[in-house]
């Protein structure tokens, strides 16, 4: 059929226009999700969940009342980090990124690898810096280098070695590689610690199955000590050694202020946990090695391979490869938190089974 050359260029563009509009609707057509920052546990997890999914689902959202179940509410340098991290990260548009902000408004652009650098600038965790971005890292289409300043071994976050001896291997069994350096260590209050993550992406999280474990093969615990007395190693090690059957290991760090973390490792063939205290001033160092040895003790009664920690922490990445399961000991209100999130970002999410004194965490 022969058309005019002026109806020709009309209908050209008309179908530029369609494409274009097309586009515009496709990049824009998720509507804007809000969020109660109230909900579950109310502190800075729903923040970092929020925005790693909305980096991976190109959803964005509008958080309300942030960190309302805390203290000081509103976003403190470790989650204003976040923001910048997944901002920087996601091309994305962002309202509200200021410290002590409560309300955010978060929109996505297009996902970025490379490398970067982020500074908290207070001894705010470097590892929950990283829980924001890393799942869509994962998921790029290539690797990626951060460098990230603040603390590396801070008490109620993961620490440096729970990262690396721990959450690291497992998420290497679904797809994500991990290569991690620490290059300073940072405490509270003094900070200034640095981890180098190079992140090796994958096509998509493939489902985890952590359902058994085999009896814990290898105990060790190790005690890191930065500028305080090693009176202190000989009171820790009286009660590990005889509960963990070895020495601990002691290694002193160093840098400002003082810090003493102490540690116990329990690998099975499945995986490698890891139980963390900080020694406090206020507490006797006795009743702190107890409580952690304690802890350590009940999951390995347990049975189950995955500990409180890490179950929250797998949570985002189980939802998002859409199948799997596994068994923890104990279902936190952090667990339980990032399902809602999940469930909100995704519409549908892992859900949890009691499965005799544990905890079943199943998706798909
Ligand atoms: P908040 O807003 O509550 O002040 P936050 O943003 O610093 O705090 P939370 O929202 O409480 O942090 O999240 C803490 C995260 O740190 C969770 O993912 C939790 O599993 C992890 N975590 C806490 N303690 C440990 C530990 N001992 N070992 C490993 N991970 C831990």
């Amino acid at each position: 059929m022969h058309l005019s050359p002026l109806f020709s260029s009309c209908l050209e563009l008309l179908n530029t226009r369609i494409i274009l509009e097309e586009f515009f609707v496709s990049s824009l057509s998720k509507p804007l999700l809000k969020i109660d920052g109230r909900i579950g546990e109310g502190g800075g997890q729903i923040l970092r969940t929020a925005l790693a999914l909305s980096l991976c689902t190109k959803t964005p959202f509008q958080i309300e009342q942030i960190r309302a179940k805390r203290k000081k509410p509103g976003l403190l340098a470790q989650h204003l980090t976040c923001v910048r991290a997944a901002t920087q990260i996601g091309n994305a548009q962002v309202q509200g990124d200021e410290l002590g902000s409560t309300t955010l408004r978060f929109e996505p652009g297009e996902l970025q690898a490379g490398k970067f650098e982020f500074d908290i600038g207070t001894a705010g965790s470097t590892t929950l810096v990283l829980q924001a971005v890393l799942p869509a890292l994962g998921l790029a289409n290539a690797p990626s280098e951060l460098l990230l300043h603040g603390g590396t071994h801070n008490p109620a976050a993961p620490t440096f070695d729970f990262l690396q001896h721990t959450l690291a291997p497992v998420l290497a069994r679904i797809g994500l590689g991990l290569e991690l350096s620490l290059e300073r260590h940072g405490f509270y209050p003094a900070g200034g610690g640095r981890i180098r993550v190079k992140v090796t992406p994958c096509a998509g999280y493939s489902p985890l199955e952590l359902v058994d474990r085999s009896p814990i093969r290898e105990r060790s615990a190790h005690i890191l000590l930065l500028n305080l007395p090693e009176s202190l190693v000989r009171r820790e090690s009286i009660l590990l050694q005889p509960a963990l059957g070895v020495e601990p290991e002691l290694q002193q760090a160093s840098g400002h202020g003082q810090a003493n973390v102490v540690s116990i490792r329990l690998r099975s063939d499945e995986l490698c946990e890891t139980f963390t205290a900080f020694g406090d001033p206020r507490l006797r160092v006795e009743a702190i090695t107890r409580g952690l040895i304690d802890l350590a003790m009940e999951y390995d009664r347990s049975g189950a391979p995955v500990g409180p920690h890490l179950a929250d922490q797998l949570i985002v990445f189980m939802a998002l490869a859409g199948e799997g399961r596994f068994r923890t000991s104990f279902a936190t209100p952090h667990t339980k938190t990032a399902i809602e999130v999940c469930r909100l970002f995704l519409g549908r999410a892992p859900q949890l089974e009691k499965a005799g004194k544990t905890v079943m965490v199943v998706m798909g």
